[in-house]
């Protein structure tokens, strides 16, 4: 099963994909994670990416398609896929259509989760990961206990926010996603591919929401 899901920063798309690639045991790609990861090893790539995504920029196309082409190009590479965070571009889009016909694959679905504005910003500015167990959690979540706020409620792990969950670089994002990749979902529409799903509600909710589609 090859799936895209789509959305603001903050509707949940990686949380979603966790629980999606887990139950269909499909391998989760998640361009934010691997550009952090390279920025926390001190690559080349990170180094190239870092001051983009610390901005809310949008790191360059031609960076971005390189990592998926490792990923899904190679000669032992995944067919199946949940995309979480590309593509995020027209260009991107049009790059992926090309290298997934040369590999004679096709997207089975693009899934549009939505979720208003201010309900993105209260989430984004109250997001915490961990850093150890790498858990998402917030800390105004009345679903969860806190003991500690700057403890991870699974592991005690040290919890920190994101560089980009800061309020400026928020609206920054939410700029980017309006004027570049919102355009994605009518692209997708136009082949028939999208399905909305409401983002609102707990967690798991909308994973029920997804995979009543899927
Ligand atoms: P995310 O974790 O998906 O919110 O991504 C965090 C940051 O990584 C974004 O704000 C961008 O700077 C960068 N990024 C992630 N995916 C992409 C992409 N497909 N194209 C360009 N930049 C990206």
């Amino acid at each position: 099963m090859r799936i895209i899901l789509l959305g603001a920063p903050g509707v949940g798309k990686g949380t979603q994909a966790k629980k999606i690639s887990e139950k269909f045991g499909i391998p989760h790609i998640s361009t934010g994670d691997i550009l952090r990861n390279e920025c926390r090893i001190g690559s080349e790539l990170g180094k190239e990416a870092e001051d983009f995504m610390q901005d809310g920029k949008l790191v360059p196309d031609t960076l971005i398609i390189e990592i998926i082409k490792n990923r899904i190009a190679g000669k032992d590479s995944e067919k199946d896929f949940l995309m979480d965070g590309f593509p995020r571009t027209l260009n991107q889009a049009q790059m992926f259509d090309d290298m997934l016909e040369s590999l004679d694959l096709e997207i089975d679905r693009v899934i549009n989760i939505d979720v208003p504005d201010d309900e993105l910003v209260k989430r984004l500015t109250s997001r915490r990961v961990c850093h150890s167990c790498s858990n998402v959690c917030k800390i105004d979540d009345p679903e969860i206990v806190h003991q500690d706020k700057d403890r991870c409620p699974i592991c005690g792990g040290e919890l920190h926010k994101r560089a980009d969950d800061d309020l400026e670089v928020i609206e920054e994002r939410l700029k980017v996603y309006k004027e570049q990749t919102r355009p994605l979902i009518d692209y997708y529409s136009k082949k028939g591919l999208v399905s909305d799903v409401d983002g609102l509600g707990s967690e798991e909710e909308v994973t029920e929401r997804i995979l009543s589609l899927l």
